[in-house]
């Protein structure tokens, strides 16, 4: 905790006076890219990982980058969203997962969690992705881990299509949606292509899109 204090200290002492004028243009308001929504696990830093700053991203973070289908948990992660896409006006939301999640493992292994009620019942919005996994027999452990962990944003970005500010928005054509997993051990972020039916390594000029293709409308 001592490090923390201190740390503080910095912030107050050095940091935020050499960057001032940066943090004045943000008192009026703030215009987030997007709403990052990801692990609480503390190796994931999203404004590292997308090397941004304070302001760039509107989150979201709890154990398993979960998002509770609409209607059934009506919690701060739905409020937020619904704030984000109707207040705030983001025009991405990325669902982020990552390697080595004790969620995704407790998810795979719901005999860890037996003296947990509450994690347990939290982790059952990723049953859809775990019986995907466990039905595919050919898998070594290590390769369901890691199925578990993109599965799980898979099902995460089916639960955010029905939110009604989201949907719309999709309708409509104002938003992109995107489903990532960042490897810890390798330090690459990868991101679901729904054309390619895949996850596949970001370009520079390119971030593949989890977003549906649009419906025809009147
Ligand atoms: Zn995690």
């Amino acid at each position: 905790m001592n490090e923390l204090t201190k740390g503080v200290m910095r912030f107050e002492k050095k940091i935020y006076p050499e960057r001032k004028e940066f943090f004045d243009k943000l008192i009026a308001r703030q215009y987030p890219r997007a709403l990052f929504i990801t692990c609480s696990d503390s190796r994931v830093v999203p404004n590292m990982i997308t090397d941004s700053e304070p302001g760039d991203l509107f989150t979201i973070r709890n154990a398993g980058n979960i998002v509770p289908p609409y209607g059934e948990a009506m919690g701060g992660v739905s409020a937020t969203i619904e704030y984000a896409v109707m207040v705030l006006g983001v025009k991405a939301i990325i669902i982020c997962g990552h390697t080595h999640c004790g969620a995704m493992d407790a998810a795979m292994h719901p005999e860890q969690t037996v003296h947990m009620p509450i994690v347990r019942s939290w982790l059952n919005h990723c049953e859809s992705a775990r019986r995907v996994v466990v039905s595919n027999e050919k898998l070594t452990p290590d390769e369901r881990a890691h199925a578990m962990v993109e599965e799980n944003v898979l099902a995460q970005l089916d639960h955010l299509r029905t939110h009604p500010s989201v949907a719309a928005a999709l309708a409509a054509g104002s938003i992109d949606i995107y489903g990532w997993v960042f490897d810890i051990a390798e330090g690459h972020l990868f991101s679901f292509d729904a054309d390619q039916g895949e996850f596949v390594p970001m370009g520079e000029d390119h971030i593949p899109s989890a977003t549906p293709k649009r419906r025809r409308r009147k």
